[in-house]
């Protein structure tokens, strides 16, 4: 789900800047840029049928090194970002 809001994305920075004042290098290559990707994705409990209504669902904001795209992702309701931000239309979907 993109972040359209911008209420959330200034949500998610603000928490971010809190709980994570200072960024680590990227495993993979050193560098320090990150970058927020601004939309909220889902990791998703592994069944093997494909989209079991059962599978518990953690949602996730995903931080990518700007120079080589190594990935890590924040549990959004860890962070504490307000998830009621988003909007009904995009909830919709
Ligand atoms: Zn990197």
């Amino acid at each position: 789900m993109k972040v359209k809001s911008e209420e959330l994305r200034q949500e998610i920075f603000r928490k971010l800047a809190e709980k994570c004042p200072k960024p680590q290098s990227c495993a993979f290559c050193g560098h320090r840029e990150w970058l927020v990707v601004d939309i909220i994705t889902e990791i998703r409990e592994f069944y093997e049928k494909a989209l079991s209504p059962e599978a518990k669902r953690m949602p996730v904001i995903p931080i990518m090194c700007n120079y080589c795209g190594y990935m890590v992702f924040i549990n959004a309701i860890r962070l504490g970002v307000n998830l009621e931000l988003l909007s009904e239309e995009e909830v919709k979907k």
